[in-house]
């Protein structure tokens, strides 16, 4: 056996250099926590993993899913005070119930189904496999909860999983990633099914993505991953942006719809991409709901502050838009996000504004013109632009207009059933919500299963387990059919 020398001071580096690996990983070193600093390890790893669990039988898949979702819940509040701090976005209590939402609606191995044909030749069936190993690409505005419904739909398709989270939640996500490790290891499944990146980033995003053995991409964001993952050449879901209307019409019960509208606008500061971000009442209703509003909690900004309130959240830009050999000078003025306001509380960004309130509000209502910024933009903060429709046409017309083809989320409040028709119709949404907050759409008061990762643009809608698997046939000629 060859002895290396080591003196005291060595000894104290390597000591150190443990400890704070332990401290940054809650206690644990990297590996044993599925957390790993190059995405090649992260991804051999996983591959290794994935293998072990499909040598499992269903019985025991099942037996983590639900150590996973134990942990979970266990860690629901733990881990929205961690990403609260970490991101500076929402409201502890809020993401509590979204990460509770996730461990507990969303479908495991019974998502999964097997098709049969029978007849003269025999029988043939269709089975959901595995794809493999997922890269899993996650948002900073939905840290925890997608990683906990990521990771149950993929596991239970019998996947592995490597995560790259949003740098700016990479602690809590790596933390949540830890924690639903461990419970998969302490069930008896193999270690490294899920794994995460120590150090995310949009580059080692595009390595994730571009590794041999990665076979689907889901990336859950803006539209920029959603165009990155369906430009790598691979299978990809893609979940992105939206800008969800919520019509008001003559006919609906205005104190409900004000309740509900504070509600699922308010939530989480507005994070979730499904919160109603523009509100579209029609005249003869407007002043009504915006007392409503009031009575609900909501504060209505008077007129002359929305400039202030506008140049806050965005900063106007001047862009040339002349192309050279062009003639003449072609300014065009275009609206970017402040995204420092992203996700905080109505107050603060009312303040920053000059404008102060005594005490805490969920939702501030503006109202302006339908070409307003605040209405044309995703600005997910709680800051609820309103604009007056003539009547039902015009509201139904804004509201396709405003969710700008995003085909991701509506709501409306109505109890004509005509109207409420004719816009799920015309705007083509993923989620259309009736008479309720924009979360029910996902299972929070309504419905359903619930899921954090919603595919619009590539069309599966609610991703579930059966959304992370392979169609695989198997034919048997002339034997097995019964009849
Ligand atoms: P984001 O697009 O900035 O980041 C999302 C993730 O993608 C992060 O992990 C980021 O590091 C990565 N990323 C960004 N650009 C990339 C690129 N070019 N290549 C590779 N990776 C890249 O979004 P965000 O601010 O974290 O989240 C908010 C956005 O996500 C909003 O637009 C919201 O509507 C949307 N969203 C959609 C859903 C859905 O289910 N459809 C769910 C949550 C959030």
């Amino acid at each position: 056996m060859k002895c290396v020398q080591v003196d005291t001071n060595q000894i104290a580096t390597i000591v150190r250099k443990v400890l704070e690996s332990m401290a940054q990983n809650g206690g644990a070193t990297n590996e044993q926590a599925g957390i790993f600093r190059t995405v090649d390890e992260a991804v051999e790893a996983a591959w290794l993993a994935q293998k072990r669990l499909m040598a499992l039988n269903l019985e025991k898949r099942n037996e983590l899913i639900g150590a996973m979702r134990e942990a979970a819940v266990a860690n629901a509040r733990l881990l929205a005070e961690m990403a609260v701090r970490e991101t500076g976005m929402g409201r502890t209590d809020d993401k509590t119930a979204k990460n509770l939402l996730a461990a507990r609606k969303t479908p495991g191995t019974e998502d999964l189904r097997t098709g049969a044909y029978s007849g003269d030749h025999g029988l043939t069936i269709t089975e959901q496999a595995p794809f493999g190993v997922i890269a899993a690409i996650t948002p900073v505005t939905n840290p925890i909860a997608t990683v906990i419904n990521n990771g149950i739909g993929m596991v239970a398709a019998g996947n592995a999983v490597v995560f790259c989270p949003h740098p700016s939640a990479r602690s809590s996500c790596n933390k949540a990633v830890e924690i639903l490790h461990r419970a998969i290891v302490e069930a008896g499944g193999p270690p490294h099914v899920l794994t995460t990146l120590a150090e995310p980033s949009i580059e080692k995003a595009g390595e994730l993505m571009r590794h041999r053995r990665v076979n689907l991409i889901v990336a859950t964001g803006g539209p920029g991953v959603v165009r990155a993952a369906l430009g790598s050449g691979k299978k990809a879901i893609g979940a992105g942006a939206g800008n969800p209307p919520a019509v008001v019409d003559e006919t609906a019960d205005i104190p409900k719809a004000a309740r509900d509208i504070v509600a699922g606008a308010g939530f989480d500061n507005n994070l979730p991409c499904i919160a109603e971000k523009v509100l579209i009442a029609v005249a003869g209703v407007a002043d009504a709901l915006l007392e409503q509003l009031r009575r609900h909690g909501a504060l209505v900004v008077p007129s002359h502050w929305v400039e202030k309130l506008t140049s806050t959240v965005f900063t106007e830009v001047t862009e040339d838009t002349t192309s050279s050999g062009g003639a003449g000078h072609n300014p065009r003025r275009r609206w970017v996000l402040n995204k420092q306001w992203v996700g905080k509380d109505a107050r603060v960004i009312l303040e920053a504004s000059g404008y102060s309130i005594p005490g805490d509000v969920r939702l501030a209502v503006v109202e302006v013109g339908r070409d307003h910024p605040l209405v044309q933009e995703e600005q997910l903060m709680p800051i609820l632009p309103l604009v007056r429709a003539k009547n039902v046409d015009e509201a139904i017309e804004l509201a396709v207009e405003v969710e700008h083809g995003y085909r991701h989320t509506a709501v409306m409040h109505s109890k004509h059933v005509d109207h409420m028709t004719r816009l799920a119709r015309a705007i083509q949404t993923t989620l259309f919500v009736k008479n309720a907050p924009s979360y029910a759409g996902i299972g929070l008061g309504g419905e359903g299963f619930t899921s954090f990762t919603i595919a619009g643009p590539t069309g599966e809608g609610l991703t579930s387990a059966r959304c992370f698997t392979r169609q695989r046939r198997c034919t048997l000629v002339d034997a097995l059919s019964i009849v």
